[in-house]
């Protein structure tokens, strides 16, 4: 498989995709990280800035971007997989509302540098509309904007002509809306940041591969990284690591998109903004118009595979494509002759409680950022500002965040996990179907949401 084939993302590069060298001896720097995702790309970045002479080398076993960083559906938002109201049950109500403002902040922090450092990633900052199409979901839309004034968050409900106005898709009833997002080309900002993080001085090895990460050591197939400190940003991938199996679980997540479609079209569907979009039912979707007018539309709904297995063949499941494309067509009749011309998928991270986590343990030196559900293009970005302080021991408002040093426990052993992990999304996909008959909400989605720690 070509990597131009990961994503319409990676397909739309102009550049030729040859792989970086390789690590070809035992090396030693002061920082070592592991995957050049956002996540490592990101806390490279920071790291440079606050210490351009610091030596730093990231391992990739495939090359920049090859993970959910290069295949997403590029929203660049403030989403963060814990609600406000758990997160200020937690770790109290300042803290979390901390929390959620560093996630605006971060949607505009990746637009500056895009800008600063001159990556072009078709960003447009239309903010986000998720739509109501039902009397549940409706009450899901005035419950999340209720819950999100009362942290003084700008989310507004928009009546049914407002929301069409925005996104005119059938059975329109309400929405939400938050300007704080930006539809980007995920594939072009994470090879433009390697590029940028190589030009500021750090070594990208690409395909090779850590085996195992120790205190001061990283192995690889291609030779051992000694160093200080090292981070883990490995995400969906983790469970491959040893001793690492039952931190984070890898779910797929599928995306198809359309050929470029005519302005005809777009003027009957709107995002004139190019707004990222959604609705309330509980298995999500997502879609964003893309910069040369294609429909890109993605879900979940793809199994989890026993022992966290990872496999290309997991990228692509016919049965899951042709739910989207039925979804997309219900959502949107006039597509229902546009041309499918992409079809991907890959793994994201997710922890047994659903939080994402970073931080850095002193007498180790290994660091870790991570578990960012569906929502990590932008917590990423305060991932990397984030460690780049922790390791450079630098106090300040990021490290005092609850997300620091938040350690999940652990998923439970297989068959355990298996059966958890799908028997959630059976549960959510069952619950919409419910919804959609009985026009009721369903009680089914809070239990397991309850039950995730969510
Ligand atoms: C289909 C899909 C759609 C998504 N849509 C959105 C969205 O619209 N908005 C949003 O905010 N988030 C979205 N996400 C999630 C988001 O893409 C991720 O949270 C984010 O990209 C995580 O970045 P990362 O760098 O931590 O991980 P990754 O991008 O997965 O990077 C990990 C890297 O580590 C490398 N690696 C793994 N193991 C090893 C090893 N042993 N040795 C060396 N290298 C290794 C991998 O090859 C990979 O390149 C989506 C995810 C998927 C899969």
């Amino acid at each position: 498989m070509s990597y131009r084939d990961l994503s319409l993302w990676f397909d739309q590069l102009s550049e030729p995709l040859e792989p970086r060298a390789a690590l070809d001896r035992d090396v030693e720097v002061d920082v070592a990280i592991v995957g050049a995702g956002f996540t490592g790309l990101w806390s490279a970045y920071y790291l440079l800035a606050a210490d351009p002479a610091l030596r730093i080398a990231v391992i990739e076993r495939e090359i920049a971007g090859f993970g959910a960083s290069g295949r997403n559906g590029g929203w660049c938002s403030a989403l963060y997989p814990v609600s406000i109201s758990t997160l200020a049950e937690e770790a109290g109500r300042e803290a979390a509302i901390a929390q959620y403002r560093a996630m605006r902040g971060a949607v505009t922090e990746v637009e500056r540098v895009a800008v600063a450092e001159g990556i072009d990633a078709d960003i447009a900052h239309g903010g986000t509309v998720v739509l109501a199409r039902s009397q549940p979901q409706l009450e899901r839309a005035e419950e999340e904007a209720r819950e999100a004034a009362e942290f003084g968050l700008d989310v507004a409900l928009l009546g049914a002509d407002e929301a069409r106005a925005r996104l005119a898709a059938t059975g329109v009833l309400g929405a939400t809306y938050t300007p704080h997002c930006a539809a980007v080309q995920p594939a072009k900002l994470v090879r433009g940041l390697a590029s940028v993080v190589e030009a500021s001085g750090a070594t990208v090895y690409e395909r090779t591969a850590a085996t195992s990460i120790e205190p001061g050591t990283v192995r690889t197939d291609r030779g051992t990284v000694r160093a200080a400190t090292i981070v883990r940003a490995t995400e969906g991938y983790t469970g491959q690591l040893a001793g690492l199996r039952r931190v984070l679980a890898p779910v797929y997540s599928l995306i198809i998109a359309t050929e470029p479609l005519p302005d005809s079209t777009w003027e009957q569907i709107g995002l004139a903004g190019r707004e990222t979009f959604s609705d309330h039912r509980h298995l999500i979707i997502y879609g964003q118009r893309s910069a040369d007018g294609r429909l890109v539309f993605g879900g979940r709904g793809a199994p989890y595979h026993l022992a966290s297995r990872i496999r290309a063949e997991y990228d692509r499941v016919p049965r899951v494509f042709d739910l989207l494309e039925r979804t997309m067509h219900e959502l949107f009749p006039v597509l229902r002759d546009a041309r499918i011309t992409h079809r991907w998928g890959g793994p994201l991270g997710i922890a047994r409680d659903w939080h994402a986590s970073v931080g850095l343990d002193r007498t180790t030196g290994l660091a870790w950022a991570g578990g960012y559900v569906g929502d990590g293009v932008s917590t990423t970005n305060l991932a990397g500002r984030t460690l780049a302080d922790l390791i450079t021991g630098r106090t300040s408002e990021l490290t005092g965040l609850p997300w620091v040093g938040h350690a999940s426990r652990r998923w439970e052993p297989e068959p355990l996990r298996w059966l958890g992990a799908n028997a959630g999304l059976q549960a959510m996909t069952w619950a919409d179907a419910r919804e959609r008959r009985t026009g009721r909400a369903s009680r089914v989605a809070a239990t397991v949401n309850a039950m995730m720690g969510r």
